[in-house]
């Protein structure tokens, strides 16, 4: 079974669907880890550090070489982490410089192809709780069920900065993420959307037990 989760960044939806997963002893997947995998595999391949830091590269080269490139990363997902080969990269996805690429990178339409097949190759035969930005729209559109977690711009950049990982105003993070918002809603494929079957759920004011509650309350296994 798929149950699939939208939303935008900073909506709740990774906390909630790890919450779902474990409750339910489904299998979690946070589809941004790809991505951000391939961004760091990237930044390394050019010389960066064990996060990408230091390769010099502020920029994405060419589609053609960066597709190339992807077709050859070693994906594996286990225990809900994020794998290159052999190792564990998951401590290494949000670093700033895999912060700075992996919106551009993740724009490219072929890039998603490979992503997607690499995403339902790991949920083939599980149970499954997934969570991105085109899980219910374009990778599972026959999932199961399907959520829509949204909030306001400044609810979203209040609990970015309770958590105390950055070191933006509030303005600023909200800047950051219209910037994010903007990018997510545009792409050419895989953009953020609000499936017609899925149960929308605006979490501005709800606690994430509230938003679990109300989703399991849905969900007939
Ligand atoms: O969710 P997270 O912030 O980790 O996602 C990292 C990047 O990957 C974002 O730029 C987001 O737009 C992109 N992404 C995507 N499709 C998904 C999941 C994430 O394009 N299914």
């Amino acid at each position: 079974m798929i149950i699939a989760i939208d939303g935008p960044a900073g909506s709740g939806k990774s906390t909630i669907a790890q919450y779902l997963a474990d409750t339910l002893k489904f299998t979690f997947m946070n589809t941004g880890s790809f991505y951000r995998g391939l961004t760091l595999a990237y930044l390394r391949n050019e010389g960066g550090g064990l996060d990408g830091s230091g390769s010099g590269v502020t920029q994405l080269p060419d589609d053609p070489t960066m597709i190339a490139f992807a077709r050859g990363v070693p994906f594996d997902y286990k225990t809900s982490r994020l794998f290159l080969g052999e190792e564990d990269v998951e401590s290494f996805l949000r670093s700033d410089s895999v912060e700075s690429l992996v919106a551009p990178l993740s724009s490219i339409v072929e890039v998603r192809h490979i992503i997607n097949e690499k995403i339902r190759s790991v949920a083939i035969n599980k149970n499954v709780v997934c969570e991105g930005r085109d899980m219910t729209t374009v990778v599972f559109p026959d999932a199961e069920y399907k959520f829509y977690l949204d909030a306001s711009v400044e609810s979203r950049a209040k609990r970015r900065y309770d958590q105390g990982t950055s070191n933006l105003s509030i303005s600023e993070i909200e800047r950051t993420i219209r910037e994010r918002d903007e990018i997510d809603q545009n792409k050419k494929e895989g953009s953020l959307k609000i499936a017609v079957d899925a149960v929308y759920i605006d979490t501005s004011h709800l606690t994430i037990k509230d938003v679990c509650a109300m989703i399991i309350s849905k969900i007939h296994l």
